[in-house]
């Protein structure tokens, strides 16, 4: 697929999951490898873009060219992200972000008790990073996000698109975690859906470039 270059465009990508510290070894977190927001940073990067990648913590090594900056928590990563949006022109919320923290970090490690067999962790709702972007968002800035369910894929996806307020959303079943190939739906605000042929994580990425740089040259 022929892309067209991305030069003129900074561009910023979450990856990977986010960490939430239960104790000094212990977190909380989802599953993510977070090569797909690798993968989109590269090609754009291959493309001219000048290319942020706001990462959680991976085992990636970080691509080449491409600004990498290391967060662990859902509110480092909110912070890093808001501070990058403010010269951004196409945002990408890839990241999987853990909807919550432990309300108090410990600072010793949790021992076990005696033959106590519960233990009750109280949880605290973190920053939605791709809410609050869009809230905010510059004039022109393009945003994407991505959402990730278990069942009823796309309605579940196109509630998600309305109230977070993005430009689309990449849907995408979880058996799709850690596999080979995924198989993803774009969803437009106006409902529009386009499915793509299931596709190696770099072919993806090339195919997402393809359809959001069509879709930022046409918004005002
Ligand atoms: O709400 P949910 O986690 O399913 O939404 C997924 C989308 O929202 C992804 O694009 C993810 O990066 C983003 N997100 C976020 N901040 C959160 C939770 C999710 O930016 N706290």
């Amino acid at each position: 697929m022929i892309m067209g270059r991305l030069s003129s465009y900074r561009i910023v990508i979450s990856a990977g999951p986010t960490w939430e510290m239960i104790d000094p070894v212990r977190f909380l977190s989802n599953r993510s490898s977070g090569q797909l927001g690798y993968a989109l940073a590269r090609v754009a990067h291959a493309h001219g873009a000048k290319v942020t990648l706001i990462s959680g913590p991976t085992a990636l090594r970080p691509p080449h060219g491409v600004h990498v900056q290391q967060v662990v928590s859902a509110r480092e990563m909110y912070r890093a992200c808001m501070r990058a949006a403010r010269t951004a022109d196409i945002i990408i919320m890839t990241a999987a972000v853990a909807d919550y923290r432990p309300t108090r970090l410990r600072r010793q490690k949790i021992k076990k008790r005696g033959t106590t067999t519960r233990l009750t962790l109280e949880l605290t709702r973190n920053p939605d990073i791709l809410a609050t972007l869009c809230r905010r968002r510059r004039r022109g800035q393009y945003i994407v996000g991505f959402a990730l369910e278990s069942e009823h894929l796309l309605r579940n996806a196109r509630t998600k698109l309305r109230h977070k307020g993005c430009d689309c959303i990449i849907a995408n079943a979880v058996p799709a975690i850690g596999t080979k190939r995924h198989r993803v739906t774009i969803i437009e605000q106006d409902g529009k859906t386009h499915p793509l042929p299931a596709l190696s994580k770099i072919q993806l990425a090339r195919r997402l470039w393809s359809y959001i740089r069509t879709h930022v040259m046409m918004t005002p």
